[in-house]
């Protein structure tokens, strides 16, 4: 191989970036799955060796097997441990199903393995197409730019920086760890806020940061310790936000009174684990006073989410009346720095 050559092989690896590996539709716990290319496109399936080529509307369908996963298409079935799909070159564009409840489409190679019974899609993509879907996923049509921006470098920034948190991917779809959904379209404000602050991450203390972010502090966001969750490096900071305070949605909620301790206590983790018990929509955040009526507990609040980091109706407030990406994180991740990383 020739030295020009070895130097484009390199380049190219430097600016594919990192991939990771995403968890996808465990919601739905899925027995079946439904695998397709896109309309012009091919998509190679590979069983343990069995391999299909996917055009058109041809479908390959998976499903959980005696011996791992059972794979149909074009009339040829195989078994194997895990089924791959791609394109000829590596990420391709295709969709997949469980049918009957969701259909997406992703760009990236695939992984199905199985797990307690239910199979487990795996899409592999690339950094920046995360960020992409994450951002797409997490904010609200008509999200101004410099809030997006700030949204996309909080988002890279956790998925750079957070450990695998599942067992066989790093991250799942879900608010778990980030919603995740199609890859937005290249001209959707969330590809551009993306692709204009590409590399971009906050870092703290010379590494970067797992950024945490939520939906509506409902007026002031939380320290870590404030919400009951074990001390990092980076504490998180408790800084008040005017634009939830008077805009957030005002929510009522009544539960049983022998919930007033958990309620009282206001850790991240007892909102979550009533929110198992009693349905999610009960304490939907945790900026809430409480009054109590016989064996019944009132909860009047505002906001929804843990309040930690940026909060994104404070960040859309902000960016409305001015503010660049980088006033918004400073604001909402006080003695952090904006770096640039590959
Ligand atoms: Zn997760
Ligand atoms: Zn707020």
């Amino acid at each position: 191989m020739t030295r020009i050559a070895i130097l484009l092989l390199a380049l190219h690896a430097a600016a594919s970036g990192k991939d990771l590996r995403i968890g996808v539709f465990g919601l739905f716990h899925p027995s079946e799955l439904i695998l397709r290319a896109v309309p012009g496109g091919a998509l190679q399936v590979d069983a343990a060796g069995t391999v299909w080529n996917l055009e058109g509307p041809q479908t390959a369908r998976l499903r959980v097997g005696r011996a791992g996963i059972l794979c149909t298409a074009r009339g040829r079935e195989s078994s194997a441990a895990v089924v791959r799909a791609s394109g000829q070159r590596g990420k391709t564009e295709f969709f997949l199903a469980v049918p009957g409840r969701i259909e997406r489409r992703f760009l990236a190679s695939l992984e199905v393995r199985v797990r307690d019974g239910e199979l487990v899609p795996i899409v592999v993509t690339d950094l920046e197409t995360a960020v992409a879907s994450a951002v797409a996923a997490e904010s609200l049509p008509g999200t101004p730019a410099a809030a997006l921006q700030a949204q996309a470098i909080a988002a890279r920034s956790f998925y750079l920086a957070s450990a695998a948190r599942h067992r066989d991917f790093e991250f799942c779809d879900t608010s778990h760890c980030q919603f995740v959904r199609e890859p937005p379209a290249n001209s959707s404000a969330a590809a551009a806020a993306a692709a204009s602050t590409k590399g971009l991450v906050l870092l703290h203390a010379g590494d970067v940061l797992a950024a945490l972010f939520s939906a509506s502090c409902g007026g002031r966001t939380r320290t870590l310790a404030e919400a009951g969750m074990a001390p990092e490096s980076y504490p998180y900071y408790a800084v008040e936000c005017p634009p939830c305070r008077t805009t957030a949605p005002e929510w009522e909620s009544s539960l049983p009174a022998k919930y007033l301790a958990s309620i009282e206590n206001r850790s991240e983790a007892h909102r979550i684990e009533l929110g198992r018990i009693l349905g999610w929509d009960v304490i939907p955040g945790y900026n809430y006073r409480v009054t109590r009526a016989g064996g019944t507990i009132m909860l009047h609040g505002r906001g929804a989410g843990h309040g930690i980091g940026l909060c994104q109706r404070g960040a859309s407030a902000m960016a409305a009346s001015g503010a660049d990406h980088r006033a918004i994180l400073t604001y909402y991740y006080p003695n952090t720095a904006i770096a640039f990383r590959e």
